[in-house]
């Protein structure tokens, strides 16, 4: 026998792939999982189903889930299309970073809104870099592949840090460090401090205090690609049209 469930969710769709002729699988992430869904008849213009399959929107849908198939989009509603994402292509490739590694994260409401959150600032370019480290961070910390930056990764001493060091797993200081490769201002070892240090609920503090850069989005999604072991394509193309920077391993 076969039971119907039908199921309202709140999510952020993060991919949209056309499946057979006129249907798309839709990945979005809820405050409990990463779904796949299949949308019935999206590919067609004429389907009201369309815009709510769209990646980089906030919707609220209402699911069908039966045992061993996708579930089913019934329908839903767009609360936000973060549009302005799509017309930017550093933007556009740092959110399509983030969206492939978003099922590495804590899959949990509030990692979720963090995720919305920074959807928003891009969509609106205030500070969303920032927030973009932010939810890298939260993937780290969740992965237990934090950098070590209290102290220097491999002497432990505390004073003279100049360095990052990828491969290393933290803060270098200068006699770890003879060849001086990788050094970084002080202010940005303060920065990398705070980002290992804020708590969730001092986010927001930490947006108006500090604004990260696309090189320290791309520095810390090749932390997480390094620690894990992963080939992320999307941060391939991200490095490459960004050339100017380099990231020291
Ligand atoms: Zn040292």
């Amino acid at each position: 026998m076969n039971l119907m469930t039908t199921r309202d969710i709140d999510a952020l769709v993060l991919k949209n792939e056309e499946y057979r002729e006129k249907d798309a699988i839709v990945t979005v992430l809820t405050s409990q999982e990463i779904l796949r869904i299949r949308a019935r008849g999206v590919q067609s213009l004429q389907s009201k189903n369309r815009v709510i399959c769209q990646p980089y929107s906030w919707v609220h849908i209402t699911i069908d889930e039966k045992a061993n198939r996708f579930p089913l989009l019934l329908y839903g509603t767009t609360k936000r299309f973060y549009f302005h994402i799509l017309e930017d292509l550093e933007i556009q490739t740092t959110c399509q970073v983030l969206n492939d590694l978003v099922h590495l994260g804590p899959i949990h409401t509030s990692f979720m809104n963090l995720v919305n959150t920074c959807w928003q600032a891009f969509n609106t370019h205030t500070n969303g870099y920032t927030y973009a480290c932010l939810c890298l961070k939260e993937i780290i910390h969740y992965q237990g592949i934090d950098p070590c930056v209290d102290h220097c990764v491999k002497c432990e001493r505390t004073d003279h840090i100049e360095a990052l060091s990828i491969k290393q797993g933290g803060f270098l200081c200068s006699y770890c460090n003879p060849s001086h490769v990788g050094k970084k201002s002080k202010a940005d070892l303060i920065q990398i401090h705070s980002l290992f240090h804020v708590q969730p609920t001092a986010y927001a503090s930490f947006c108006e205090l500090y604004t990260l850069t696309l090189s320290d989005f791309i520095q810390w999604a090749s932390w997480i690609g390094y620690h894990l072991n992963l080939k992320l394509p999307s941060l391939r193309f991200l490095t490459s049209i960004s050339d100017e920077i380099g990231i020291y391993y």
